[in-house]
């Protein structure tokens, strides 16, 4: 069966994930694949450069485990931030799945909250390292999570 999505260019940044028919909530789309790195391998292949974009195909699950979808990734990987979300990444048993969070019309592009977490403080410069421009009322301006 063909999977309920498609990639198009998206209005948020590069490509996006579209649902291509009605899509129910609670709906478990697909895995967010890739290279499993501990935190040391994925500080290795990617060095923080201040002031430059943080690579967003990196997903941590855990203290230990990081999933790299640059490597072995799929098109999970190509599904946008936003502040409003539609679905959510959900972690079971060590591995990371897309699931819709409410109904999903054709033609909407998917969308799940990335909820950054720094090691630093989220300061408004951290933030500004990390901006989003989702268009949600309830935009954050940022793709960092809310710090606890
Ligand atoms: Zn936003």
């Amino acid at each position: 069966m063909a999977p309920p999505f498609e990639i198009r260019s998206s209005p948020f940044q590069g490509l996006g994930v579209f649902a291509t028919e009605r899509i129910a909530a609670g709906v478990r789309l697909i895995e967010y694949a890739g290279e499993r790195l501990t935190p040391a391998e994925a500080d290795e292949r990617y060095p923080d450069v201040a002031g430059e974009r943080h690579h967003t195909f990196l997903f941590a699950i855990d203290d230990d485990i990081v999933i790299d979808a640059a490597v072995g990734g799929n098109d999970a990987r190509l599904i946008n931030h936003s502040c409003d979300p539609n679905c959510d990444a959900v972690i079971d048993d060590g591995r990371i799945w897309i699931e819709t969070i409410r109904v999903v019309e054709s033609g909407v592009e998917l969308t799940y909250d990335y909820a950054y977490v720094l090691d630093e403080r989220h300061s408004p410069a951290a933030k500004r390292r990390f901006p989003c421009h989702c268009g949600a009322t309830t935009c954050r301006g940022t793709i960092l999570a809310k710090k606890r």
